[in-house]
């Protein structure tokens, strides 16, 4: 309790270190559990990826992005629990839930209306080098009939060094079979210039800091200007993320640039307020 604190500091962080171990295990059983019963209580959100179409911008499709509605916790967000269902082996089954889920949704659209539409969907790299992956990928295509360039898988250059082989022959065989892949939060903490030679990429998406940034900032004008002309040199295309402003929206218009997401646009909606919206 916090009276002894002074008096006796070492049995207060004691007690705090196990309340934290308690919590992660409850976390880690209620997760378990939600995969075990069918990973049913995972809901795929939709925010609309933008391309500019004659320099205006319309909605070529969209990011799948997970939430968990948890019983017990309500509504869980991806930060409160990828990197818990990565430690405890379940991101497999829950990342093969949401690109199954995500590509129905796609096929849907495809179906009723926009033959164009393109769906992302991101890729844990603890899922990426899963022995199965790549079978799974493939059941998921025939499952849903998707055309599988119409799918994109999005994944982070967050690979240690032994994984990377591993990663590329994964991707590779994943183009194979006819989809596409994006590097996710280009220019965030691992990012090199070299990803964009050594990964079998076809987008780039330049991390959400960098629109924030942009305006006043020479660095982050420079580093889109050049990552998007260098991407553009080497027929890569690039999206960039977080755009919460039109002033940003009028500043890439000035590089080559093709894609643009973000709240300015549109948040992450379900499945039925993205078909209302934009179908
Ligand atoms: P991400 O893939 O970079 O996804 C973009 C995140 O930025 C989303 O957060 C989205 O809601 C948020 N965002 C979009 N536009 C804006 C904007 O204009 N401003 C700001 N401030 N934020 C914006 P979310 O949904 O919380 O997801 C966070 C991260 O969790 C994702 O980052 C992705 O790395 C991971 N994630 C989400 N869904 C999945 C999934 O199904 N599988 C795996 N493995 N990871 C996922
Ligand atoms: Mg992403
Ligand atoms: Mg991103």
């Amino acid at each position: 309790s916090t009276k002894d604190k002074s008096r006796n500091s070492f049995q207060f962080y004691d007690e705090e270190a196990d309340v934290i171990v308690v919590e992660k295990q409850e976390l880690e059983d209620d997760l378990k559990k939600a995969v075990k019963h069918g990973c049913r209580e995972f809901v795929v959100y939709y925010q609309p990826i933008m391309e500019f179409v004659g320099g205006v911008p319309s909605c070529c499709g969209a990011e799948a992005l997970v939430r968990w509605e948890s019983p017990e916790r309500g509504l869980v967000m991806p930060s409160g629990f990828i990197k818990e269902a990565e430690e405890q082996n379940l991101i497999g089954d829950i990342g093969h839930y949401v690109l199954l889920e995500a590509a129905k949704s796609c096929k849907h659209w495809n179906d009723f209306g926009h033959p164009e539409y393109k769906i992302n969907v991101n890729i844990s790299p603890v899922q990426l080098v899963q022995k199965d992956f790549v079978d799974r990928l493939d059941a998921v295509l025939k499952q849903t009939a998707i055309n599988p360039k119409n799918l994109t898988l999005e994944i982070a250059d967050d690979f240690g060094p032994g994984v990377l082989p591993k990663a590329v022959k994964a991707l590779d065989a994943a183009r194979a079979l006819g989809c596409r892949v994006a590097l996710d939060n280009f220019g965030a903490a691992n990012s090199a210039l070299n990803d964009i030679k050594a990964l079998p990429i076809d987008t780039i998406k330049i991390d959400r800091a960098y629109a924030k940034d942009m305006q006043g900032d020479t660095f982050a004008q420079s580093f889109v200007k050049t990552v998007s002309e260098l991407a553009n040199s080497v027929d890569v295309d690039v999206c960039v993320e977080g755009v919460e402003e039109d002033k940003q929206v009028t500043m890439i218009g000035d590089y080559p640039i093709n894609l643009v997401q973000g709240f300015f646009f549109d948040k992450p909606l379900s499945k039925e307020e993205f078909g209302k919206k934009y179908i």
